[in-house]
């Protein structure tokens, strides 16, 4: 993505610059040539072009571009999984991603990583937005997903003869798992999502305490995947598949639900971040019934939502790390929800609002693989800038009103919000 040209000045708000530190109350930040010139207040401001231009925050507030850290672009807000894979073709699935993109963009997301794709689509977005093509996030793509045969994402009965391609690779045992990742390298993927544990959609068979792929399958996993300069993460929800993960080498987690005092200390050691997304469970619980989806998977949805939320306490309040991503782009928590993940953290897991726009911004940068480019405001990164009118640390679901953005800023360019 090429950078703005040229010096503005942003002014007149509280700046958050996403590192964890109090907001600086009627802050200043520089943008120059797209990138942080200056953060702080305005008796240390530097000597600035005349020409310099200024946005004027009203008295609102100047904080990173959030950061989406399980993003499934090509989910068109299914109500029925097995949909995904069959209901259309590539051609439109990329139309639908792209919107679904830039939907996120103006909801204030100036970088996401990807949660898996269908059909390898996030990597070619991926490159039509840096290259300016296509607004959207900036994109960490991860392509199409591994699991287990007979495991949470092979839903597809044997009879049908369809296999699930678009979305999933199957596998069974290590040689079949290294070959998977052999495909992902060459179709130019990030991160390598995979499926070690089932979840409460699956009830039956695969359930949130099932495990869905072996130890050595997904160690085979990360040694190919790190091997060609990969990272992998997972659907981590029973405990020993979470321990399995970290024991394999894992780099990220995904919901890692059921955290014992063993994997929290296992996940410590080495510092692995986790994406809780919570605000799925809460919208399948909510909206659910009204997709007709069966009791058992909403009493499931109860289980991992409680449990989510307490391994997410305990992470950060020993110290570890959490991003913010809310598995969106189902019928009941459709794209466009994305910061009500946000308040939900505030107001039912119960953390600070300030903690929780840290895990949105630097964290999520840091779990991308891009915290030293982007993520806080901090001179000489870029300028991915969310500019707000209102206190977001008071209430955070102002960032949930994209109509209250003055501008959403990728690499110093205005992208969205008023001023676009
Ligand atoms: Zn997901």
């Amino acid at each position: 993505m090429k950078n703005a040209s040229g010096t503005t000045i942003l002014r007149n708000g509280q700046v958050i610059d996403g590192t964890g530190a109090d907001p600086i109350p009627n802050g200043i930040v520089v943008v120059q040539d797209g990138r942080l010139l200056f953060v702080g207040v305005e008796r240390d401001l530097p000597d600035l072009p005349s020409a310099a231009a200024e946005i004027d925050a009203g008295g609102g507030t100047i904080m990173p571009g959030l950061v989406e850290a399980h993003f499934h672009p090509t989910y068109f807000n299914v109500a029925a999984l097995e949909d995904l894979d069959i209901k259309y073709p590539v051609e439109y699935v990329t139309l639908l991603a792209a919107n679904n993109a830039r939907l996120a963009l103006e909801c204030g997301y100036t970088s996401a990583r990807s949660g898996g794709s269908l059909f390898n689509i996030d990597v070619w977005l991926k490159k039509a937005i840096d290259e300016g093509l296509s607004p959207g996030p900036k994109l960490a793509a991860s392509g199409r997903e591994i699991c287990g045969a007979g495991g949470l994402m092979d839903w597809n009965p044997e009879f049908r003869k369809i296999g699930m391609e678009g979305l999933i690779l199957l596998i069974n045992g290590p040689d079949e798992a290294r070959s998977a990742v052999r495909k992902l390298v060459k179709d130019g993927v990030e991160w390598v999502k995979t499926y070690p544990t089932g979840d409460a959609a699956a009830p039956d068979a695969n359930d949130h305490h099932t495990l869905c792929m072996t130890y050595d399958e997904m160690h085979a996993v990360v040694q190919t995947a790190h091997n060609h300069q990969m990272k992998v993460t997972g659907h981590c929800r029973a405990t020993a598949g979470i321990k399995n993960a970290l024991l394999a080498g894992y780099d990220t987690l995904e919901h890692g639900t059921f955290i014992d005092d063993e994997t929290l200390d296992l996940l410590l050691e080495r510092d692995v971040p986790v994406v809780p997304a919570l605000y799925f469970e809460q919208a399948s619980i909510e909206h659910g019934p009204e997709f007709g989806m069966p009791q058992a998977v909403i009493d499931g949805h109860q289980e991992t939502l409680e449990g989510g939320a307490e391994s997410a306490r305990r992470i950060l309040a020993a110290g570890g790390r959490l991003g913010m991503g809310g598995d969106y782009g189902f019928a009941w928590n459709p794209h466009g929800d994305y910061a009500k993940e946000l308040e939900f953290f505030v107001s039912y897991v119960g953390l600070n609002p300030l903690d929780v726009i840290t895990c949105a911004t630097k964290t999520g940068a840091e779990i991308l693989g891009r915290g030293g480019e982007t993520g806080t405001l901090e001179t000489d990164k870029l300028a991915d800038v969310l500019i707000v009118d209102g206190d977001v640390v008071n209430d955070i679901a102002i960032l949930q009103d994209s109509s209250r953005f003055i501008a959403v800023m990728q690499n110093g360019h205005i992208r969205s919000g008023q001023l676009a």
